[in-house]
């Protein structure tokens, strides 16, 4: 039984992929600052462990054949703009140390997970924009600098495999969403921030929510099933180049909202306001990635929606049952927005 180590399993995309990797028969360790929020994680060992420290490292790659790299601090566009120095900080601490540790404690494979904002502000400066080609990265201008330390890693992992012989895979996620990740608090990105928006909208039956921008950004949005089918497959391959992984289907953040509406059975109104909005469009060129896999995200956005915006939904009826006024109130103000 392969040993696999997935660290940032407390967070969302970790902790569906340690289920799934339960699934296959892996035999599992989490690694992350907390455990999973909404429900028990089915790793075989949890080891809360602060991967910006290189012992801990050391302890969370111990005896391990595979690495999945996910730890990040991130959050949405509204934390990843104004923490620019914690993050590049924090990141560059985990994932020098992590990747290091690996190779020391004779790690065979190791994925790392990158993102859709390495590419270069200059080419997304149109909502129609060009879909994005994994050699698009270069000139390297990346938007904000947690793009510039997912650049600096993609080539971290290159060397360790060039330098080290350990086998590096590297994807380039695009907007993943779905059930079981941040929906309030200030880190949550905009499908489940406007899924609780839309929520607390019709429990309220004030339907106006608010957008930031002119709600006219556009991206793509890739449910968390095919996400973690899509690690998987590419740990398994070839392939150890940048891969992007999401959907190639362009929407704006107003078409988004329609969507999230029409899911929950409300008409709502959009208020415009002013606040941070990333780009101003990005999709994912799907080309290589289908020549690489075989295959591509196969859930459409309204089946993921509808599963998100379902448990969304619960989680702020919750919330209400719960007595948490104050916090309703909070759900639907500014204080707890997020956007793409
Ligand atoms: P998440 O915030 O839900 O999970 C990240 C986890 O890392 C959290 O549980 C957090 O506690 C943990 N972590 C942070 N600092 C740590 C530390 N010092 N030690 C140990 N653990 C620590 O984020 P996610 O959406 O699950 O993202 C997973 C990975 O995918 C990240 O690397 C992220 O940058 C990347 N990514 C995600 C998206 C997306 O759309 N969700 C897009 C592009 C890239």
């Amino acid at each position: 039984m392969k040993r696999v180590l997935v660290t940032g399993a407390g967070g969302f995309i970790g902790h569906h992929l340690v289920s799934y990797l339960k699934k296959k028969r892996y035999w599992v360790r989490g690694a992350d600052l907390k455990r999973p929020e909404y429900e028990p994680s089915a790793a075989d060992d949890f080891a809360l462990l602060d991967l910006r420290r290189w012992e801990d490292c050391l302890k969370a790659t111990d005896g391990i054949d595979e690495v999945y790299a996910l730890a990040a601090d991130m959050g949405g566009m509204g934390y990843i703009s104004a923490h620019h120095a914690e993050i590049l900080r924090n990141n560059s601490l985990i994932n020098i140390h992590t990747l290091d540790a690996a190779r020391r404690n004779g790690a065979k494979r190791y994925l790392y997970t990158s993102s859709a904002c390495v590419y270069p502000e200059y080419r997304q400066n149109d909502a129609n924009v060009t879909a994005l080609k994994e050699s698009d990265a270069y000139p390297a201008q990346p938007q904000d600098a947690y793009g510039w330390e997912k650049l600096v890693t993609e080539r971290l992992c290159t060397h360790y495999r060039e330098d080290f012989g350990l086998e590096t895979r590297i994807v380039r996620f695009h907007n993943i969403f779905g059930p079981l990740g941040t929906w309030d608090g200030g880190r949550e990105k905009a499908p489940a921030a406007l899924c609780r928006k839309v929520s607390v909208a019709k429990r309220s039956g004030n339907h106006e929510i608010e957008i930031w921008g002119d709600g006219e950004q556009t991206r793509s949005f890739c449910y968390i099933d095919d996400c973690v089918e899509g690690i998987h497959q590419l740990m398994r391959s070839d392939h150890n180049e940048p891969l992007n992984l999401g959907q190639d289907r362009l929407v704006t953040v107003n078409e988004l909202a329609d969507m999230i509406a029409t899911v929950a059975g409300v008409k709502i109104t959009m208020k415009h306001v002013a606040g941070p909005q990333g780009v101003r469009g990005r999709n994912s060129d799907n080309t290589r990635l289908r020549e690489v896999l075989q295959w591509e995200p196969q859930i459409s956005l309204e089946e993921g929606l509808k599963h998100t915006y379902l448990w969304i939904d619960r989680q702020v009826r919750a919330a209400e049952l719960g007595g948490a006024s104050e916090s309703l109130k909070k759900l639907s103000s500014g204080g707890r927005r997020a956007s793409a």
